[in-house]
C-alpha cells in the first residue's frame, strides 16, 4: 500500500523528548520522582489552573502523546488510540497531511469550491497547487471529474461549509475506490447531521481520513483540538511530524474533563441547534427579501437575498444593529447569499426580528 507520504518523512527521525526517553509521563510522575529532565521550572508556576478541587501544575510540559485524552476519545468514536492523531484544532492536522503528503510545485491537493478556505490557503502557503473541481450547479461532487483529476489529496468536506449539505455516500464511495488518491474526509459538523456514520469506512479504505473537531457541537472552539481518524501507519506519521508538545495541559485536562463528564452538554446543543435551524427556515421562507435558504444539515445557513437586494449591504446593516454573520456572496455558488451560525433561541429571535422589520426592510421590498 502506497504510504503516501513523502520519502524524506517516512525516513524523518523524529523529536524524541525528555520524558518519552525516560518513559515517565508527567502526569503520574509529579510529585513522586524528582524530576529533573527536560529543563522545567522546579520551582512551581506563574501561573496555576484550578480544575474543581484540583490544581494543575503547569511547570511540567504534557504528555506529547495524550494517551489518556485519546483512550476517551477514542472510546467516543468506537476505534482504538494507534488510529487517533490529536490537533490544536483538526487545522493543525490538515496542515499536516498537506506538508506531509505533497511535495511543493508538484504533488496537488484538490477542493471542491465553495468549500472550507482553509484547505487551499495552507497548501498556498506550502507551495502546493490547488485542482479545483468545483460543485455542480445542485450542490453535489462532480465524481467523474474528481476520480480523473490528476491529485494527491482529495478534501471532501461533507457536511460542507458553507452550503451546509452532505455529500451522498454513494458518491464518497466512489471517490474512496480511487485508492491512488488519500481522501480527507472533513466531518466538522457531522454531529449535526446524525447521517450514517462513516467511521465503518476506515475498515474498508485504507486512503481515508477522517476529521472531526470539537470545536462545534462540543463547544470548544477556544480549547483548540480536533480529531484526525485513520489507520494507524498514518496516525504513525502524522505523530513523528508533529510539534512535540501540540495539545497544552490546559488542553489536554479541560478536553478530558468535558468528553468523559459532559457528553449531555453536546446531545443538548445537536437538539436547540436542529429545533431552531428548522424554526428559522420556516420563519425566513416567509420574508420577501430572502429568496432561497439552502437546506442544512449543520448549524449555519446559507441564505440567498432577493435580486434587487445586495447581500452585502444587508450584511453592513446587520453589523450596523449589531449582528455579525459571515458574507460569501463572492463564493462560486454563493451569489448574494449570507452565511448565518445558528445562535441561541434568543439570538435567533431578535435576528429574526432585525431581519423583519430593520435589515430588509431597508431595502423596501
Ligand atoms: N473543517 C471545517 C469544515 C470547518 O468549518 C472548520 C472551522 N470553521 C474546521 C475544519 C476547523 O476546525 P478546528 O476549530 O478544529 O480547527
Amino acid at each position: 500500500m502506497n504510504s503516501f507520504f513523502l520519502p524524506h518523512i517516512q525516513s524523518l527521525k523524529p523529536y524524541s523528548s525528555a520524558r518519552e526517553e525516560s518513559s515517565v509521563s508527567s502526569g503520574t510522575a509529579a510529585g513522586k520522582l524528582t524530576l529533573l529532565d527536560a529543563n522545567e521550572n522546579s520551582l512551581g508556576s506563574a501561573s496555576d489552573l484550578r480544575l474543581g478541587t484540583s490544581t494543575l501544575e503547569l511547570n511540567r510540559y504534557p504528555d506529547p502523546l495524550q494517551v489518556e485524552l485519546k483512550k476517551v476519545i477514542g472510546d467516543l468514536y468506537g476505534i482504538e488510540s494507534e488510529q487517533l492523531f490529536l490537533g490544536n484544532g483538526s487545522d493543525e492536522a490538515i496542515d499536516l497531511l498537506i506538508r506531509g503528503t505533497c511535495a511543493p510545485g508538484k504533488d496537488k491537493i484538490l477542493i471542491s469550491s465553495p468549500t472550507y478556505g482553509i484547505y487551499k490557503v495552507l497548501a498556498d502557503l506550502s507551495g502546493v497547487p490547488v485542482v479545483d473541481v468545483p460543485l455542480r450547479a445542485d450542490y453535489s461532487l462532480d465524481v467523474p471529474a474528481i476520480r480523473s483529476a490528476e491529485a494527491k489529496l482529495v478534501f471532501i468536506c461533507s457536511p460542507n461549509n458553507p452550503t451546509g449539505n452532505e455529500f451522498s455516500r454513494e458518491d464518497i464511495r466512489s471517490i474512496l475506490s480511487d485508492q491512488s488518491k488519500l481522501v480527507i474526509l472533513d466531518e466538522a459538523y457531522a454531529d449535526f447531521a446524525g447521517g450514517e456514520d462513516s467511521l465503518p469506512l476506515l475498515q474498508e479504505f485504507k486512503n481515508l481520513v477522517i476529521l472531526r473537531t470539537f470545536s462545534k457541537s462540543w463547544g470548544m472552539a477556544g480549547l483548540r483540538l480536533g480529531a484526525c481518524l485513520a489507520r494507524p501507519e498514518i496516525i504513525k506519521t502524522l505523530n513523528s511530524i508533529k510539534l512535540p508538545y501540540n495539545i497544552s495541559a490546559p488542553n489536554q485536562a479541560l478536553a478530558l474533563q468535558a468528553i468523559d463528564g459532559n457528553r449531555a452538554f453536546q446531545s443538548e446543543t445537536i437538539k436547540v441547534v436542529s429545533s431552531e435551524r428548522e424554526k428559522l427556515v420556516e420563519e425566513w421562507s416567509r420574508l420577501d427579501g430572502i429568496s432561497e435558504i439552502l437546506p442544512s444539515v449543520t448549524n449555519f445557513l446559507l441564505v440567498r437575498f432577493a435580486d434587487q437586494i445586495r447581500a452585502s449591504e444587508v450584511y453592513t446593516k446587520l453589523i450596523e444593529l449589531g449582528f455579525v454573520v459571515r458574507d460569501r456572496s463572492n463564493l462560486p455558488l454563493c451569489e448574494n447569499c449570507l452565511r448565518i451560525s445558528i445562535g441561541t433561541p434568543e439570538e435567533n429571535a431578535r435576528l429574526t426580528e432585525a431581519l423583519e422589520t430593520k435589515a430588509l426592510e431597508a431595502f423596501s421590498i
